[in-house]
This record gives structure tokens, C-alpha cells and sequence, in this order.
């Protein structure tokens, strides 16, 4: 095995960084913690302790790994954004003023009785949440540096210097929403002086170097951020605390220049989604600027191609010298499992082509010591995965490039299908539905729990399935509900679900990666081609339909969402992986059609969150998104209706792409919003039919008739008669049955109400 060049005669030893660890811990203890406090099983003491324990072993294996630039304050409770907004003061007025208790700050972070919590939103295009701050005018801006410095404290008493991370104020400010049309560009000089404050602080406690993330560099800056970055970082870079300005998800590109004359001592970048900008970077920089360059990936879990990651610092170590040269992870380590160690169970063949938080540190050393040993062994890994025959499927690969452009087009125009399907299924004006899932019981989890630990057989857990299937299905008849769904008790989760029957798939045991709070999910990984050896949903599908005279439902999860809840394969590009997904799914559609099911839901949640950061880049993956979901859902016959359901999202500006899936039904959620989404459609000539939501699912309350009659009046004000389906908002998976058959009775009786009034 060739050594690759650029390591035969190695400079010296660059220096490292990381920008963040995740924080749950190893067994995730931080979330068992915070979940014995919320249910008063545990002191805030013992969190507190958890927390400072978690804290202390995470730098001291980062020191252990041969970290130089270990983060603090990088550690959350919930949010680091939260977190940020106590550090300046500026927690939203409408939960009060003074010092954050403990309950304070879990009051703004989850719903209570009291207060609706801070809205939650992802952070950039990870699954990772963050609170959204909420700009007003009567914010007091008091800096609280408690946090912050003990944290820098705490480590100093383990003997380890430490570089803070700090949310930049850009990003916090454009990051959050100005309540009431507030502008939140109009609190930048109080804000400015917040963190010239926190810096003085830092300085005084004779900290070096700050990590100041402002990965709002990486997007499409909105109107006077370029002007309000160069005010802001005016007044910070008088600080003698070193700035090292963090971006990351994606390039810096036309904010190239901003960035660097905003003259912080540093600069961070994304060198995994952007090794490109290497060199424009390297050739910008002003005289003594560092460069940290973000060379493993800190959002994927591949072990990185160290002859290429080399050969991007070589580049900048020749033009820089070695000084100014940084080594580190693309991003925050938040976005990977915590380590490989305990993954005992996966192929050991693909255990060797991955990297979790902890191994990431080391491929980080093991670059910028141009260790050849390591680079040796990777280039070994690198090799072992591109000629692994198990990643490549050549059925699959055929299939892909034998697709034509009919692959992706129903036989007949919406028009003509639907005239077909209202023959077909014989269904009244305004036809109710579901959109999947019923509740997902204690019992219903219990029982899958025993299943999969072996302590209840197939057939014991079969039959339970079968029970609770007909027990729900005789629910909906009596409710009056006009296309029936099997209610989806066999499912732990809409990926792993279907990610357990795919080839290409694998799973890991402790794989977890905060999703927010103390939530933690497991993405499955895509190794390899995706392909489906057998079917996934026929049998209960179809078991449910032999019970009852009315439609039944048959319910998939999309070809994008399954793909955007996944770690998924670096190899080939992901436009690959969504339409091999989408020929598994074609074939499940095809089954399921086959067993006679008429109506086949597609779901697509995430098919928004799969946008790249930047306005130029949309297109290019709305379109082979959008093929993605047609391959799966177009080769039915015309009589076969094809739904999809998008949950909330934003229509406005993607509505063609939403337009150009031709799904017959699309229902999303919209009663929270009062039908206000429903406008787009209407702009756009929508001719499609719509469930717009009316009721929220995410809350027990029952909404009474009127109130549900009230939203489809609204829709009617919008939308064709003929256009319109009755359905919640979401699926009912996290909701108790009693509120279930109260609020889906008063939904169908809106419906009766609405087609008499016609
Ligand atoms: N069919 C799924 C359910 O009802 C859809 C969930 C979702 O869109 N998030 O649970
Ligand atoms: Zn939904």
C-alpha cells in the first residue's frame, strides 16, 4: 500500500481543536439525569453532579486524545442557544426577569402548565433543536457569566486550559424571531455590549482564546448583516481575548471577504463540505489570521480519507506555515455518537470504516502529526471500502441506469386520475381520515420490548399485533371515519421501521445523537446500496383490509425522510442513495397495490430539512427529491390513490416542488396556524386535493365540533369543495385513546355538518 506523497517528508506537529462534544455521555447519562429531575426523582444536586462529571471526563479524554484546543462551556443542560440567551440576559421577557432558576430554565426549554416552552427549531440542516430566542424591546440584557466560567474553572482544576465556545451575536440575533414584528437588528448595540462584556470577563479570568461560532456565515446573509458584523466584531476584536470565528455546515463563498475583515484572530472552516474553499480561504487571509481547518467530518460518522484530508493541510501549511495551521473536526462532535467501543455487535468489516466523537479525536491528532503509521492504516480502511463488494449491488445499479424519464410520471394527469379514483373508492364530499398512527400504548411498547428480548414469541406478539389492529379498525368504523388505517403498532419508529427490512442498512447499539433536550435518537446507517428483499408492510396491510368493507390505508415512510434520519453512505452522492431507497419503495408500493390496497401514503416530513443552506442550491436537490418521490409512488394505476403527508412545513417558496410530487392527497398540519398555510396552495393553483389538519395532535385537548368546523370553513374559503379531506394534523402516536376517539368523533362529525351545509 503507497503511502501518499505529501507525507514523505512531514512537517512538524499542527496544532488541534475541537469545536464540541456530545454531551449525553457514554451511556447517556446526562438524559436519565435530567429526566429524574423532571420527575422530581432526583435533586437539582445530583443533576448538577451528573453533569459535572460528564463535563470532567470529556476534556480529560480530549487532553488523553492529544486535543490543544479543548471547548468549554460547549456542555448544555438542554440548548446551548438557551444557554447563550441566559449568558447576555436575554431569556424571552414572557417567563419573567431576574436570575434562571433551575425551573426557570427548563420552563422556557419544555411546555408546562403554566407557559407554552420556547419554540424549537432545527439548528441549520442537523436534526439537532434549538430554542428559538424571541426579540423584544424590553429585554434587560444583565450578563450572567455563572455557566461560563465555572465550566472554564472546572477544567482548570483538572489541569486543563480550556477555549470556550460562544454562540456569536449574529447568529444568535438572526437565529431568533422578533416578537410581534419586532427587528431584532435594532438590539445590536445592546447585545454588542453583552458579549464586549463576557469577553472582558473571560479576559479577566485569563482565558486566551474564544471559539465564537457564527456559522450564519455559511448561509445567505439577510439585509444589514454584513453592516451589523462588521459593528459587532468592531467592538469584540478590541478584546484581547483571541477570537477564533467559527463556521461550519457549509462554505463561507460570497461572505469570504466579510469574514475575514472582520479581522478575528482566527478563522474556522468547513473543509468536509467545502474542501474547495481551502485555498480561496488560505489566499484571503490577513497576515496573522489562523486557520483552523475543519477536516473530519463532525456531522457524518466515515472515517475520514486522510490522503485527501493531507493534502488540504499540506496546501495551507505551504502557504500559512505551520503556525497558522489548525486542525479539527468540520463541526461541533454534537452531531456523532459518543464512541465506537461499545459496538460490539455491528460487521466488524464496517466497524472499521467508522468513526464516532472519540475516534474522531484521534484521526484529528493523527492528521496534524502526519502521523504515517495512521495514515498508512486509514488508507488501508479507505481502500477495504471502496472494493467491498458488500456497499454495491449490481441488480440496484442496473435498475438506476435503466430509469426513463417514465419511471417518474403517472400514466394519467391528476385530472383524469382523480375521476378514476372517485369511481374506484366511492367516497362522500369532505372524506375523513387519519394519518397513520394510533396510540402507542405502554402495552403496545411493552410488548414490543418483550418481543425483541426474547421474552414473548413471535406468534405472542403476532397475535397482539392482529388484536390491536382489529381493535382499531373497529374504532374507526364506529367513529364513522371513511378510509381506515391499521394503525401502525408494529412500528418502533417511521425509519428504523423500515431501514430493519432494507439491504444496505445496519444498525448500531449505542449509536444515540441528541435530537434536543434530553431526546436522543438513533439514525440507522446506509452502508451500501439500499435494496428490499422482501416485503415490509403487506402483511398487516392486508390483514387490516380483510377486516374491514372500507378503504384501507397502506402507510410508508418516503424515500427523503428515510434518507434525511439516517447516517448516510459518503461514497456515492445522495441523490443515489434517495432514488435506490425509492426503487425499494416502488416495489412495496407495487405489493401493496397487488393486495388490493387502493390508497398508499407516502410520508415526507423531512423533505423540506433535506434543503442545502444556500438559495442556489435548492433546485438542484428539490429536483432529484422530488424524482425520488415520484419513482416510488408513479408506477401505480390510475385508480390507485397516492397520498403524502408533510407535517408543518412552509409551503411558500417551494410550493412547485410540492406541486411537481402529483401526489392525489397531500395532508399536513395547519390548525395551530389556522389553515393560513392553505394560501400558498391557493396562489399557486394548486389542483390537487389537500388535508389541511383541524386538530393539533400534539396536545390531549379535545377540540369541539365547532371549533373543527370553523378551520374548514376557512379551507373552504380557499379551496374547491372537491378539493378538501377532514384528518389531524399528524399521526396519533403520542396520544392516549379516549382523547383519540373524542376528538376524531367531533372531526367526523365537522365533516357531516360541512356536506349538509353544501
Ligand atoms: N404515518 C406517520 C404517523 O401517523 C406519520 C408521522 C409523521 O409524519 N411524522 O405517525
Ligand atoms: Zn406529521
Amino acid at each position: 500500500m503507497a503511502v501518499p506523497n505529501v507525507l514523505s517528508s512531514p512537517p512538524s506537529t499542527l496544532k488541534t481543536a475541537n469545536l464540541g462534544f456530545p454531551r449525553m455521555g457514554r451511556e447517556r447519562e446526562l438524559k436519565f439525569a435530567l429526566e429524574g429531575y423532571w420527575n422530581g426523582k432526583r435533586t437539582a444536586d445530583d443533576l448538577a453532579a451528573v453533569a459535572k462529571r460528564l463535563r470532567a471526563s470529556h476534556w480529560q479524554l480530549q487532553q488523553a486524545a492529544g486535543i490543544d484546543f479543548i471547548p468549554s462551556n460547549d456542555f448544555s443542560l438542554y440548548d446551548q442557544v438557551l444557554d447563550t440567551l441566559v449568558l447576555i440576559g436575554a431569556t424571552p421577557e414572557r417567563f419573567g426577569a431576574g436570575p434562571v432558576t433551575p425551573d426557570r430554565y427548563f420552563a422556557m426549554a419544555r411546555n408546562s402548565h403554566e407557559q407554552t416552552a420556547m419554540e424549537m427549531t432545527k439548528w441549520f440542516d442537523t436534526n439537532y433543536h434549538y430554542l428559538v430566542p424571541e426579540w423584544s424591546a424590553g429585554l434587560t440584557f444583565k450578563v450572567d457569566t455563572a455557566k461560563l466560567l465555572r465550566e472554564v474553572g472546572e477544567a482548570r482544576e483538572l489541569g486543563i486550559e480550556t477555549r470556550p465556545v460562544l454562540i456569536g451575536p449574529l447568529t444568535l440575533l438572526l437565529l431568533g424571531k422578533g416578537v410581534d414584528g419586532f427587528d431584532a437588528l435594532t438590539l445590536l448595540p445592546r447585545v454588542i455590549a453583552a458579549y464586549v462584556d463576557v469577553l472582558a470577563q473571560l479576559h479577566v479570568a485569563r482565558v486566551e482564546w474564544v471559539q465564537i461560532d457564527e456559522p450564519i456565515l455559511a448561509t445567505d446573509l439577510p439585509e444589514g448583516a454584513a453592516e451589523a458584523f462588521r459593528t459587532a466584531y468592531a467592538a469584540l476584536t478590541k478584546s484581547p481575548v483571541k477570537l477564533m470565528l467559527t463556521t461550519y455546515f457549509d462554505a463561507l463563498g460570497s461572505n469570504l471577504p466579510l469574514a475575514v475583515e472582520l479581522g478575528t484572530a482566527g478563522i474556522h472552516i468547513d473543509a468536509v463540505r467545502a474542501p474547495e474553499q481551502v485555498d480561496t480561504v488560505v489566499a484571503a487571509l490577513k497576515p496573522a489570521q489562523m486557520l483552523s481547518v475543519g477536516c473530519v467530518e463532525g456531522r457524518n460518522i466515515w472515517l475520514t480519507n486522510f490522503a485527501h484530508a493531507s493534502s488540504l493541510l499540506s496546501a495551507a501549511v505551504a502557504a500559512l506555515g505551520e503556525d497558522r495551521v489548525i486542525v479539527a473536526p468540520s463541526s461541533s462532535l454534537l452531531h456523532v455518537p459518543h464512541d465506537l467501543h461499545s459496538e460490539t455487535e455491528l460487521p466488524s468489516r464496517l466497524r472499521g470504516w467508522l468513526r464516532f466523537a472519540e475516534e474522531k479525536l484521534d484521526e484529528v491528532v493523527a492528521l496534524a502529526r502526519f502521523d504515517t503509521v495512521a495514515a498508512a492504516r486509514n488508507a488501508l480502511a479507505i481502500a477495504d471500502r471502496a472494493a467491498a463488494e458488500t456497499t454495491v449491488n449490481p441488480v440496484v445499479r442496473a435498475q438506476l441506469a435503466a430509469l426513463e424519464s417514465k419511471d417518474f410520471a403517472r400514466a394519467a394527469v391528476y385530472a383524469e386520475r382523480t375521476a378514476v379514483q372517485r369511481a374506484e373508492l366511492g367516497l362522500p364530499l369532505f372524506p375523513t381520515t387519519t394519518i397513520g398512527s394510533f396510540p402507542q400504548t405502554a402495552e403496545v411498547r411493552k410488548h414490543r420490548a418483550a418481543h425483541k428480548h426474547g421474552h414473548e414469541t413471535t406468534e405472542q406478539y403476532e397475535e397482539f399485533l392482529r388484536v390491536s389492529i382489529e381493535d382499531c379498525i373497529r374504532q374507526q368504523e364506529a367513529i364513522g371515519l371513511d378510509v381506515l388505517v391499521h394503525g401502525e403498532f408494529e412500528r418502533n419508529d417511521m425509519v428504523e421501521y423500515f431501514a430493519a427490512f432494507l439491504d444496505g442498512f445496519a444498525f448500531t447499539e449505542y449509536g444515540w445523537v441528541q435530537s434536543y433536550g434530553s431526546r436522543c435518537v438513533k439514525p440507522p446507517v446506509i452502508f451500501g446500496d439500499v435494496a428490499r428483499p422482501n416485503p415490509m408492510t403487506v402483511k398487516w396491510t392486508e390483514y387490516a383490509r380483510s377486516l374491514t368493507s372500507r378503504p384501507m390505508k397502506g402507510m410508508l415512510t418516503g424515500p427523503i425522510t428515510i434518507l434525511q434520519w439516517s447516517f448516510v453512505r459518503n461514497d456515492i452522492p445522495r441523490q443515489q442513495t434517495a432514488w435506490q431507497i425509492a426503487l425499494a419503495l416502488r416495489d412495496e408500493v407495487r405489493d401493496l397495490e397487488a393486495a388490493g390496497i387502493r390508497i398508499i401514503q407516502v410520508d415526507e416530513p423531512a423533505l423540506r430539512e433535506g434543503l442545502p443552506l444556500r438559495r442556489a442550491d435548492w433546485d438542484g436537490y428539490l429536483d432529484w427529491a422530488v424524482d425520488a418521490f415520484k419513482l416510488a409512488t408513479s408506477s401505480v394505476g390510475n385508480e390507485t390513490q397516492i397520498h403524502t403527508h408533510m407535517c408543518y412545513c412552509e409551503f411558500d417558496d417551494i410550493l412547485p416542488s410540492i406541486a411537481a410530487l402529483d401526489a392525489d392527497v397531500i395532508s399536513m398540519e395547519t390548525a395551530r396556524s389556522q389553515m393560513e398555510l392553505l394560501e400558498a396552495f391557493r396562489a399557486h393553483g394548486y389542483p390537487n386535493e389537500i388535508g389541511p389538519g383541524v386538530y393539533d395532535i400534539h396536545s390531549p385537548r379535545v377540540p369541539d365540533t365547532v371549533e373543527m368546523k370553523k378551520l374548514l370553513d376557512l379551507a373552504l374559503q380557499v379551496l374547491k369543495p372537491e378539493q378538501i379531506w377532514v384528518n389531524p394534523d399528524c399521526g396519533l402516536k403520542t396520544r392516549a385513546w379516549p382523547e383519540t376517539l373524542a376528538a376524531l368523533t367531533n372531526m367526523c362529525a365537522a365533516a357531516v355538518e360541512l356536506r349538509a351545509s353544501m
